[in-house]
């Protein structure tokens, strides 16, 4: 798929952002693309539609640019996970450990039902544990996780194992 290539040069690469020795990948510079963007979308759509997929639920807060419009499109909603103190309403929470330290997805009581299937959707997945407390989270209130979708996978740090039987799908490879 020729749209593959585009996205890929449309990803920037910051180097020692947000700190010294990390390579970035900036997808900022892939929003500005509006052809490389929109391929994005509909590369997703095309996999998602007719899935009867009726939940995407982004991660804070790349997952908020990408989930929405292929929410749209599929006809699914889209619920936000959010870092922890956000959502004004009642949630439930699921901890989860970061490389110093640990940190906190919270999503609202009440925006999925038990049984509902979902996407998962996320930039990036480097370690998977982000994406392993989304699922987590969904799963406890009983909804069934069909997939995770991100733009980029570092494969390197193997977060792909991470999510184990999990289907993960991701658009690049980044090194
Ligand atoms: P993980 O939990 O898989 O180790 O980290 C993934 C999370 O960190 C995602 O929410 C993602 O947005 C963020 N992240 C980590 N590294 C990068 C990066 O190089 N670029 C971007 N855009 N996000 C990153």
């Amino acid at each position: 798929d020729d749209r593959i290539a585009r996205i890929a040069s449309a990803i920037r690469v910051i180097p020692n952002f947000p700190k010294p020795g990390i390579l970035f990948q900036d997808i900022t510079t892939l929003l500005l693309d509006t052809k490389a963007f929109r391929d994005t979308i509909d590369l997703f759509v095309e996999r998602y539609k007719g899935k009867d997929i009726s939940v995407v639920a982004g991660i804070e807060a790349r997952g908020f640019i990408f989930g929405p419009p292929i929410a749209l499109a599929i006809g699914a909603k889209f619920v936000p996970m959010r870092k922890p103190n956000k959502l004004p309403g009642e949630v439930i929470s699921e901890e989860y450990s970061l490389e110093y330290g640990s940190d906190k997805m919270e999503m609202h009581v009440g925006a999925v039902q038990a049984g509902e299937r979902a996407l998962v959707i996320d930039d990036l997945i480097a370690t998977g544990g982000t994406l392993c407390a989304a699922i987590r989270l969904l799963e406890r209130v009983g909804v069934d996780v069909v997939e995770c979708a991100c733009v980029i996978e570092l494969p390197e740090l193997k977060g792909r194992d991470r999510l184990g039987e999990k289907p993960l799908f991701v658009l690049v490879n980044a090194p």
